[in-house]
This record gives C-alpha cells, structure tokens and sequence, in this order.
C-alpha cells in the first residue's frame, strides 16, 4: 500500500547508474507523490517504471517560464510534488535550486530523499584527501573563463572535484595541470555502471591519456589539493645565511633564516658564527 504525502515538496535522488541504487524511500514517495516535476520526461519514465510508479510528470527547469514555477509552489499548499533530476541528486549540477528557494520563501513543506551523487561517488573512490573537497561542477567551456575559474582555486588546500564530458576531458586536463601545478588526480567514469573505471596519475599524465584516447560515457574528475611545500635544502639555508649575514649581526640572520625556513635557531646560530669567524 502506497502512503499519504503531506503536501509540499520532496527533493527525490534518483541512479546515476544502477537502477538499484535508488533507494526504498524515494521509490516510495515517487510512488505517492500527486505530480513529479521531471528534466526529460522520457528519462524520468523509465525509473517511474522502475519504482513501480503511475504519477503524472511535468517538465520543470530553474530557467522554465517562471509562471511554470509560480503554479508548483501553488500546488505544493495541499498536494505533494517531488522534485526528480535525470540522474542523481537534484540542485547538484541539475535544477531544483530555484524551486526550492521559492517553496521555502512560501513556507512550503520542503524535505529531501538523499541518495546517490556522482561528485560524492568519485570523491569516495578516487584515494585522494575526503576531509576538504569543494565541488566545482562542470567548468566553463571558454578558455579564458575556465583559466580565471581554475586560477581563483589554485591555493585552496581542499580536494577539487569537476563534472566533464568526454570530449573536453583532454584540454580541461591540461588546464588544469597548468593553473593547479601537476597534482594527483583521478579520473572516474560510468561510477555505479557496468563500465566503471576509475583511472589515476598526475594531471598531465591524464591529460595525455585522455588525448590519446577520448573517454566515454559520464566522467568526474577528482583532483589532490597542492601539496606541503617540499623542506628546503642544506645549501638552501646555508646560502640564506650566507646572505643574511652580509647585512646583519650574527643572532638576528640566524633567528631571520631559522623562522624563513622553519630550522633550528640553535643549530643556525653556531653555524653563523663559524661563518662569521672564517670571514
Ligand atoms: N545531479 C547529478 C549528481 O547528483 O551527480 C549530476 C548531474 S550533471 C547534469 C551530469 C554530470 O554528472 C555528468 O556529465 C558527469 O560529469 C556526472 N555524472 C553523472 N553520473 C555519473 C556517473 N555514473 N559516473 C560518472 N559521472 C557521472
């Protein structure tokens, strides 16, 4: 027996791949739910199917008609609309933002059917950092805005994580290996598909592999937050010292080139006067 909705609107995740992946609580509202706002209404009609669902659809982008909107959040004062992307979570990449902006702002019922999301799927396969990430989504496609978009990131200490398509993967790969410096990264595609792969190396490595070979089907690119700066070298911070002192007494270049380079003051020190003594 199918339950009774409390009107309002329900954020329903839906596969992003496996039909199975979709889980019982979201079968069961797109079940129960009086209309389902849908991107494509023939992608939707499958896991409709799928759920065992006969509800009506209705085709809702943030860009649609904003009377198409306007009428939604009508509805949703006694009647129950679930809100489904083509795959995976609504809002993320996908529409639903603006819908759900409104519904609130109506003092709507808003509730969410958590589920699967490609970015959190890669992130969790990928083997790189999953403390910090920050979810870039699909890059602009024009050169300029994707340097000045990858530029604004390259100092973020998180993990990045992008949406791309096959075709693109070659240059965005590329660009990225020279606005982010050559970091780790992994490349995971058709995640929770027959064909799931989830390749690794460095950018530049990635960005060769894709150019020999574009990638198909769905792809997210996860990428390494920079690495620690490497520690200097013994002739590093002997040639600091050296120049330090040319200018300064004994104890202030040692103290100056110990904190620059994060090295005993002590050790700095003792060294300094050496050097100052062999003058
Ligand atoms: N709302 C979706 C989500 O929760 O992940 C994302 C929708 S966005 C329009 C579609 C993009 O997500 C694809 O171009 C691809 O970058 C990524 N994607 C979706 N499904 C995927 C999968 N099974 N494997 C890899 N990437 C996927």
């Amino acid at each position: 027996m199918t339950a009774q909705l409390e009107p309002g609107l329900y954020i329903v995740a839906g596969p992003i791949g496996n039909l199975s992946d979709l889980t019982p609580r979201a079968a069961e509202i797109l079940r129960a739910a009086d209309v389902v706002a849908v991107e494509d209404s023939r992608v939707s009609a499958r896991l409709l199917r799928h759920a065992g669902s006969d509800r009506p659809m209705l085709p809702y982008h943030d860009h649609s008609d904003e009377r198409v909107r306007a009428r939604l959040i009508e509805r949703m004062a006694s009647e129950s609309v679930a809100l489904l992307s083509d795959a995976g979570t609504p809002l993320i990449s996908d529409p639903g933002y603006k819908l759900v902006r409104d519904a609130r702002a109506a003092g709507r019922m808003v509730t969410t059917a958590p589920g699967p999301c490609a970015a959190i799927a890669a992130i969790t396969l990928s083997g790189l950092p999953s403390d910090r990430f920050l979810f870039m989504g699909f890059l602009p496609s024009k050169a300029k805005a994707r340097g000045d978009a990858l530029a604004e990131v390259a100092g973020l200490r998180a993990t990045l994580v992008f949406y791309e398509s096959g075709p693109r993967c070659a240059a965005s790969l590329a660009d990225m290996a020279s606005a982010l410096g050559d970091r780790p990264a992994a490349l995971a595609r058709e995640v929770s598909k027959l064909h799931e792969t989830v390749l690794d190396g460095s950018l530049s490595e990635l960005a060769a592999a894709c150019a020999e070979r574009e990638p198909k089907g769905e792809i997210v690119i996860v990428v390494a937050p920079p690495g620690e700066a490497p520690p200097a070298s013994e002739d590093e911070v002997e040639d600091a010292l050296v120049t330090a002192l040319k200018t300064m007494p004994v104890s202030k270049a040692a103290g100056e080139v110990a904190r620059r380079f994060g090295v005993d003051r002590k050790a700095l020190y003792a060294r300094a006067l050496e050097l100052r003594e062999a003058e």
